[in-house]
């Protein structure tokens, strides 16, 4: 059974667009973007567009390529003090000259609806209430939606990103799967993701996951965007894997959309921490 994000995003974006009606004021998210990339600027697109949809009140703030670390930082600092913004996002990539850790570990942690400041990484790891990385929860949203029992279950997370693999893997432990990482070091890949009852792929290769690397019956959940001769492929060979999966997302439209959709879900919660 394939499992559609764009469906799933529908759903949730309907719900989420009831529940701003009902609040006291629109919850808002800040994006400061420094130069003009374009892949960058078209994800911030997105961002916007879904944010208008709920009624999430969202602001642009562009810094010029050249900006300096400390004018970074005091932008940054700014947003934190604003009192009507409840969400802060620092759009990646950042230039080569600024210290990205320096400014994830600058922007508040009740504001971090992107989850990467190390105060929110830390309370992850520690089970705590926290802000998670917005494609780990899309992920875990869409697992969710089979409505198999995850408790127990043999899951693989491939890949060992900050944004994607690590956080995922807490999350699925959190939910008492039983999780192994692999990674571009890991010897017999083949052997360990066939084993798997959840298979994730977040590894950035293209149709990398054959039929042979995914056990009968498996949940697979593809995470990879790759763009090849103009088109989007994720990292599982989707047409050979979807007669051995039980379920399985697609790429585009599964996991990309849940991504902003969950962004949308985190800066609800912010404006409800400070509002709670
Ligand atoms: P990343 O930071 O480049 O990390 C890639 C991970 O995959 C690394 O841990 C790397 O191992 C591992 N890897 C690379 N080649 C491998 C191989 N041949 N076998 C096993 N492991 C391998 O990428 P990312 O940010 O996590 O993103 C992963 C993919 O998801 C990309 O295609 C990205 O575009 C996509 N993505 C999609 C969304 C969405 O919304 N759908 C969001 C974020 C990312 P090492 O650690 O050993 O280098």
């Amino acid at each position: 059974m394939i499992i559609y994000g764009s469906e799933v995003s529908k759903r949730f974006k309907e719900e989420m667009k009831n529940e701003v009606s009902s609040l006291n004021r629109a919850p808002s998210l800040c994006v400061i973007l420094v130069g003009d990339n374009p892949a960058s600027l078209s994800y911030i697109r997105g961002k916007e567009k879904a944010c208008n949809e709920i009624g999430i009140k969202f602001t642009l703030l562009k810094a010029d390529e050249n900006i300096s670390e400390e004018n970074l930082v005091k932008m940054v600092k700014d947003v934190n003090d604003d009192e009507s913004t409840d969400g802060l996002i620092v759009q990646m990539p950042l230039p080569k000259h600024i210290n990205t850790n320096r400014i994830m570990e600058m922007i508040d942690p009740s504001k971090d609806v992107d989850g990467l400041n190390p105060l929110n990484i830390g309370r992850m790891v520690l089970k705590e209430e926290c802000f998670v990385p917005c494609t780990p929860l899309g992920v875990m949203a869409l697992i969710k939606e089979t409505g198999v029992n995850i408790s127990g279950k043999r899951a693989v997370v491939m890949g060992r990103s900050a944004l994607v693999g690590i956080p995922l893997a807490h999350l699925l432990m959190k939910e008492n799967a039983t999780v192994t990482i692999v990674h571009s070091k890991t010897e017999n890949i083949k052997e360990i993701t066939s084993q798997a009852d959840i298979l994730v792929a977040a590894i950035g290769q293209s149709e990398f996951v054959k039929a042979d690397y995914v056990r009968e019956g498996a949940i697979v959940i593809d995470v990879g965007i790759n763009r090849i001769d103009g088109k989007l492929k994720g990292d599982v060979a989707f047409d050979e894997v979807e007669a051995k999966a039980s379920y399985i997302t697609p790429v585009p439209k599964g996991v990309g959309p849940m991504t902003v959709t969950m962004l949308l879900e985190n800066t609800i919660k912010a404006y409800k921490l400070k509002h709670d």
